[in-house]
C-alpha cells in the first residue's frame, strides 16, 4: 500500500548496500525496509543520501523555474477573440526561449502567449526587467477562470536548497500580481 505525505529523510545502509529510508511525517519518524529501493525524488535526493556519485548543474546554468497559477475575472471572448487572431503555435516559443524542434511540431497550436506582455512591458505596466513574463495557458472556464498559467520564468535558484525555494515562491507568487499604473 503506498504511504502518502511523508517525506524520505534519510537512508538506511546495511554493509554497503541500501536496505530502506528513514521518514518525517504527522506520524513521527519511521523507518520503511525493503528488498529494493526506487529513487523517484526527481532530485535523486535518495541517492545523494546514500552516498551514490551525484552532478550538479552550477545555479547560473540550471532551468529556470515556474510557479503555476490561475486568475479570474478574464474576459473570455475577447481573450478567445484574441488566441483566434493571433493563432499561436509551438513554433512561437523559439522566439524567446532556447528551444530546439525537429521542426515538424512548428505549425501546431500551442496556448501561448508573449506578445500581450511584451506590450505590456513596453507600456511600462509590468517592469522592464521582469522578462521571464510569458508562457502557456491551462483551460478557459465559462465564468472566465484561466487556470494553469505557466507564465512566470525565474532563473538563478537551486532548487535542492530550501533557502533558494523559499525565495523563489515568493518571487513567482509576487511576479503575477504586479500592480499596473495608476
Ligand atoms: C511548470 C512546469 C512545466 C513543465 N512542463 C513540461 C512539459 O511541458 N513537458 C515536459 O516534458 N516536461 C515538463 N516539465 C518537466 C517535468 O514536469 C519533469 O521533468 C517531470 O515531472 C520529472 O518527473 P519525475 O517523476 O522525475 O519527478 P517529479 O515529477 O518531480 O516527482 C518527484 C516526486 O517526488 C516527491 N519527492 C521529492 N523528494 C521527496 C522526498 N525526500 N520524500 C518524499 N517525496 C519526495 C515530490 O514531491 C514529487 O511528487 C515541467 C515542469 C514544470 C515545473
Amino acid at each position: 500500500m503506498p504511504l502518502l505525505h511523508c517525506l524520505a529523510v534519510d537512508v538506511v545502509i546495511d554493509g554497503n548496500s541500501l536496505s530502506g529510508i528513514v521518514t518525517e511525517s504527522k506520524s513521527g519518524r519511521q523507518a520503511i525496509l525493503a528488498k529494493r529501493v526506487i529513487d523517484a525524488t526527481g532530485d535523486a535526493e535518495i541517492a545523494f543520501r546514500a552516498g551514490a556519485p551525484c552532478r550538479k548543474t552550477p545555479k547560473d546554468e540550471v532551468m529556470g523555474v515556474t510557479v503555476n497559477f490561475s486568475c479570474a475575472g478574464v474576459d473570455r471572448q475577447r481573450f478567445l477573440d484574441y488566441v483566434r487572431q493571433s493563432r499561436p503555435t509551438y513554433g512561437d516559443w523559439g522566439k524567446s526561449w532556447q528551444m530546439e524542434t525537429t521542426g515538424k511540431e512548428d505549425h501546431l497550436f500551442s496556448t501561448y502567449l508573449e506578445e500581450p506582455f511584451n506590450r505590456a512591458r513596453s507600456e511600462g505596466l509590468i517592469p522592464e526587467h521582469l522578462t521571464g513574463i510569458g508562457g502557456t495557458w491551462g483551460t478557459l472556464t465559462e465564468a472566465g477562470e484561466a487556470t494553469n498559467l505557466n507564465m512566470v520564468y525565474m532563473t538563478g535558484y537551486d532548487c535542492t536548497d530550501v533557502w533558494d525555494l523559499t525565495r523563489a515562491e515568493i518571487e513567482g507568487r509576487r511576479q503575477p500580481c504586479w500592480p499596473s499604473k495608476p
